[in-house]
């Protein structure tokens, strides 16, 4: 008796969980969340503007440096895509020159308050910005001019050969043309044809190729990112379609769709947001040797591969995750055909910086990152030969913590390959999802330091390339 009123009981719970799962899935379908747009300010995608300040207020960007040795201060990477655009202007036959660059929160406070004395506030605030709240502050706004000084600092630059050269090519080099005319009510400046930003390549030439003119506008357009959640699976097929899995949030998957083509030739695939903006990216190691990184877009689909590495990565077996507390973006974790473990940290969301070697001996083993022990550090799980799964826990600063090694599974000699799930059994559970030798799919929940079972979500998936 006790017994069936306690399953009734059950049943009736399940089904308002389910009812209310149902309805919640619904509110996403018609009211999409918007995109976050990106705060950190050392991401060149840092959307900055009169309701947006920098935070901290006093940012100063980590990386300047004197451009061309004219005073003129700017982040580097902003430095080197200036010389190039300059250079791509004279081949064309322009003769460009930057004629402000990084300043600094007393200098904008310096000229705000210049701008208020002699024009009043409501007109300095329609040409200036606040300390804190400028782009010439995050060292990655450059106004350019012609070198023979015609329409400096003003909107007929637009309509000099210079200028239209500059807004039809800027793009090409990584730069926005950031307060376009037209477009005051949305980015608060009147048109600044000489003002550039620069966002990186991937991002302004999309930004381009979309037609959409300014930063408010490409960070406010629906989410719907092609990979969801780290309970989704990714995978590419023997003809090179790569198909996502939407995990279900309750323990399975729901219909694939179609991400893209040409995913053949690669040696391994991985999913991480690798520029920290909220929306999954794909990593490819190749066999040609490069790794490239596909940007994932908040509204679906991916910007252009930019190459994160450009040679050798075919001999190197890698997996990619937060591998230091410290850092904001995720690195990689991998060991060369010598057996050396390197980490390579991932310092901008961009290309990976020098690679420190954590460890040796290495050859033959398979690598999974996740947290095994539930401390927030990932750690590494490595099957041997022997089908043995032994962990070594990080100490979440890029290293081992120095302590024995402990076996937490055997049998892994039947796992293909294995990646860190999040979300997969409903949310805040943990767990691995592993392709087996036989072609199923399993998953493994996480406990602390422990496996909660296993079993089969899929089969069939011998012939595709599970990204990890
Ligand atoms: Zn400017």
């Amino acid at each position: 008796m006790r017994a069936s009123r306690e399953s009734g009981l059950n049943g009736a719970a399940r089904r308002t969980v389910v009812v209310v799962i149902v309805l919640l899935m619904c509110l996403i379908g018609v009211s999409p969340a918007r995109a976050a747009p990106v705060s950190d300010p050392n991401n060149y995608w840092v959307l900055v503007n009169k309701t947006r300040p920098l935070n901290p207020l006093r940012y100063v960007p980590p990386d300047r440096v004197n451009w061309a040795g004219t005073g003129h201060w700017m982040r580097r990477d902003v430095a080197s895509a200036v010389t190039q655009l300059f250079g791509g202007a004279r081949s064309a036959g322009h003769s460009l020159g930057v004629v402000s660059a990084y300043r600094s929160y007393d200098e904008q406070a310096a000229l705000y308050d210049h701008y208020v004395r002699t024009y009043g506030q409501t007109e300095a605030d329609r040409i200036s910005a606040r300390p804190g709240h400028s782009e010439h502050q995050t060292g990655l706004a450059v106004d350019v001019g012609n070198t023979a000084g015609q329409c400096e600092l003003a909107g007929c630059f637009g309509d000099t050969p210079g200028g239209r050269w500059v807004a039809a090519n800027a793009h090409r080099y990584g730069f926005i043309v950031r307060y376009p005319k037209g477009y005051t009510h949305i980015t608060g400046y009147t048109y600044e044809p000489w003002h550039l930003r620069y966002v990186g390549v991937p991002l302004a030439t999309d930004m381009k190729n979309r037609g959409i003119p300014t930063m408010e506008q490409y960070f406010s357009v629906p989410a719907n990112p092609s990979i969801r959640s780290a309970a989704d699976v990714a995978a590419a097929d023997s003809a090179g379609t790569l198909w996502n899995y939407p995990g279900n949030l309750q323990g399975g998957f729901a219909p694939r769709t179609r991400i893209g083509s040409g995913w053949t030739g690669l040696k391994s695939g991985f999913v991480a947001d690798w520029n920290s903006d909220g929306v999954n990216d794909l990593v490819g190691q190749w066999k040609t040797g490069r790794l490239t990184v596909y940007l994932g877009r908040a509204s679906g689909g991916f910007l252009s591969p930019m190459t994160v590495g450009n040679a050798g990565w075919q001999s190197m077996t890698i997996t990619v995750g937060k591998w230091h507390n410290g850092h904001r973006y995720p690195g990689v974790v991998g060991y060369d055909s010598a057996g050396t473990l390197f980490y390579y940290p991932n310092p901008s969301g961009a290309a990976l910086g020098a690679r420190q070697a954590i460890g040796g001996g290495w050859q033959g083993l398979k690598l999974t990152m996740a947290d095994f022990d539930n401390d927030r550090r990932e750690d590494m799980l490595v099957t041997r030969a022997t089908g043995a799964l032994i962990l070594y826990r990080s100490n979440g600063a890029g290293r081992f913590v120095s302590e024995p090694r402990r076996q937490v599974d055997s049998g892994w000699n039947a796992i293909v390959q294995s990646h860190a799930a999040a979300g997969f059994d409903g949310a805040g559970t943990r767990g691995l999802i592993a392709k087996a030798t036989d072609g199923r799919l399993i998953y493994r929940g996480l406990g602390t330091n422990k496996f909660l079972g296993s079993r089969v979500v899929g089969s069939g998936w011998g012939s595709l390339s599970v990204f990890r």
